[in-house]
């Protein structure tokens, strides 16, 4: 069993690699301000933000003060794709990416003028830790016959080497796209976004066996009960969770789709597989609405995330004050990776344009 460990400040995050070989790796835990330290903290951070003519652009699973915060200064909360997006057509000079290190990525390499930072720079994600550019590579090197789809949740590095880069919402009708032209495919990371989408499409695809922390704590069983007990709420599952959860759901889709779904559903109550940040938008929303968060504990649970990303939670208001104050935690991606990575994420967003799918919504995690 993997185990999880907690020590001076730090939490110590297994994650698999294929071959379930598991490593760690550090999550911090952040200082959480007290109410009179947000004030001051908040006011400061938008003063910087104005003089450094920066932008705030955040993950919707981030804790709902930068949430706000980004909301009230012009930036925007959203999927990892969007985040990129928005930086790129904001005339700000540096963008501020509250999320994990391949979103800081992912906006340097769309914006490779720009400076991007980003509050802690050792926020990580299981599935990018988890596909280390080298056994990746020989992966790829012993299929050549193979188009190479990787996942948005991965590093410059990796994506350089694909021939596509997906989101959750759009991998769909790629691998739809591939399939139909008669590719073979190379997919990676997540094993159980590559099971749904090869059940889904009976595309011919070899799966790296990645997963992510969060997701892969979902326990279907439980969900059954939970959803017995509640008869009247819709499921909401994303396709980074296990087969068995995701066939319990009422809508599977990526974060934004799940979003949209508690506004368009006939119903007022949601069960949500997917981070718990999310809710804090969901209610939002839809204030009138009851979200519950599916289960996590059971049989085989390891608690590793209890439903939120440690690495998502190092994100906070007092080291995002830290380096705008300093200008530390630049994200830097070599030019010639960065320029090899663009080409697949830009077919992506150009698929997304020729099947009239709008860029914003085709966001993963
Ligand atoms: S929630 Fe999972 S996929 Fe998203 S950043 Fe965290 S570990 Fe990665």
């Amino acid at each position: 069993m993997k185990e999880f460990s907690e020590q001076n400040g730090a939490r110590s995050i297994p994650y698999e690699h294929p071959g379930h070989v598991i490593s760690t790796a550090r999550a911090k835990i952040p200082h959480e301000p007290n109410p009179d330290e947000k004030i001051i903290l908040v006011k400061r951070i938008k003063q910087l933000l104005k003089q450094q003519d920066a932008v705030l652009v955040a993950h919707y699973y981030v804790h709902p003060d930068l949430q706000d915060l980004a909301d009230e200064t012009g930036g925007c909360v959203s999927d990892s794709l969007d985040m990129a997006n928005f930086g790129y057509q904001h005339p700000a000079k540096t963008i501020v990416v509250a999320g994990v290190r391949f979103m800081g990525e992912t906006a340097k390499i769309l914006n490779p003028e720009k400076r991007v930072l980003m509050p802690d720079l050792e926020a990580e994600c299981s599935l990018d830790l988890g596909c280390p550019i080298g056994e990746f590579s020989d992966m790829c090197d012993a299929h050549p016959d193979r188009t190479v789809v990787v996942y948005a949740n991965t590093s410059a590095e990796v994506k350089a080497r694909a021939d596509w880069v997906v989101t959750s919402s759009i991998a769909l009708p790629i691998v739809q796209h591939l399939k139909a032209r008669g590719e073979k495919i190379l997919w990676a990371p997540d094993r159980h976004l590559g099971n749904y989408i090869q059940q889904q499409t009976g595309a011919d695809m070899l799966i790296w066996q990645g997963s992510c922390v969060v997701h892969e704590e979902f326990k279907a069983r439980e969900l059954a009960e939970m959803k017995a007990r509640n008869p009247d709420a819709k499921v909401l599952v994303h396709p980074e969770s296990p087969l068995s959860v995701i066939q319990l759901a009422d809508v599977v889709g990526s974060t934004t789709q799940l979003i949209k779904a508690t506004r368009t559903l006939d119903a007022s109550k949601f069960i949500v597989a997917t981070d718990n940040g999310i809710l804090h938008r969901m209610k939002q929303l839809s204030p009138e609405k009851k979200f519950l968060e599916a289960p996590t504990a059971g049989t085989g649970a390891t608690c590793i995330s209890c439903n939120h990303c440690p690495w998502m939670a190092m994100n906070g208001l007092v080291n995002l004050a830290q380096v705008l104050e300093n200008g530390i935690n630049e994200i830097h991606v070599d030019p010639e990776i960065g320029r090899r990575a663009r080409i697949p994420i830009m077919r992506m967003l150009d698929f997304a344009r020729q099947i009239s799918l709008p860029t914003s919504g085709i966001g993963n995690a």
